[in-house]
């Protein structure tokens, strides 16, 4: 069964410490350049009559590993395990993530095909297998339930930046317009170890790399402080 990605990922996350678990958790921005063969506009036509579509990817950076049939689940500590087909866990057979995200423009840029495409969970340059477009009567489960986010909701959490990194960040802001919402809507959800939420005072520095920049923080009272950016 050979598979061919059909293209890659342009993503803000250059690392996979601080990607959202999901799509459309955080206001992460990218596109996806077709590869050669499949590099004919004419694959989106009619795609504007959709506002989201599914993305079909590889986790590229997990096809050493291997599966099991039960995964650590980190929303739950790390500690307790699920079935892998009872989780969203990168560690699969087949090793195929699944992302529904926010379709934007697409266009010919230097004669390659590209979609825009917001809301991503993706590490760049993953390689991507298939898009469908997202089809509300049909993917909407209004009776759907999670009993794990009843259980360990995605965290929400104040974040504040520094007068030194406000400097760095303004002018960084000029390259990427998006960078300050990127960095609140990612650090919101408070990306340290699920056993380290309980900790409302941390003052270990953590760093998480967004584009081309290190961006530095600790939790203190709660609110997680941006204390340094820096260009890689
Ligand atoms: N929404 C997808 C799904 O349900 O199949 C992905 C969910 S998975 C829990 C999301 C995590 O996958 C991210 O937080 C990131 O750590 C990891 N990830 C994203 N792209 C990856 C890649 N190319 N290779 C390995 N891991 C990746």
């Amino acid at each position: 069964m050979p598979i061919t990605p059909i293209g890659f990922i342009t993503s803000p996350f250059k690392q996979k410490f601080a990607i959202p678990r999901q799509p459309n958790l955080a206001k992460a921005k990218g596109h996806i350049t077709l590869t050669e063969q499949f590099n004919d506009i004419r694959v989106f036509k009619g795609l504007e009559g959709f506002s989201h579509v599914w993305v079909l990817f590889q986790f590229h950076k997990n096809s050493d590993k291997g599966w099991k049939p039960t995964v650590k689940a980190p929303r739950l500590g790390g500690n307790e395990t699920l079935g892998v087909f009872a989780s969203r866990s990168t560690h699969r057979p087949n090793g195929i993530g699944m992302s529904v995200l926010k379709r934007g423009g697409y266009y010919k840029h230097n004669g390659l095909v590209q979609l825009e495409v917001e809301g991503l969970d993706l590490l760049d340059g993953t390689p991507i297998l298939d898009i469908k477009p997202y089809l509300p009567y049909a993917d909407i489960c209004e009776s759907a339930t999670d009993k794990l986010d009843d259980y360990a909701p995605i965290p929400n959490r104040q974040v504040v930046i520094s007068e030194q990194a406000r400097a760095s960040l303004t002018k960084a802001s000029m390259t990427h317009s998006d960078l300050e919402t990127l960095i609140v809507s990612v650090l919101q959800q408070d990306p340290r170890p699920a056993y380290k939420h309980k900790l409302d005072d941390d003052p270990k520095e953590y760093r998480v790399m967004l584009y081309a920049y290190d961006i530095y923080f600790y939790v203190q009272q709660g609110t997680l402080v941006v204390t340094q950016l820096k260009a890689v």
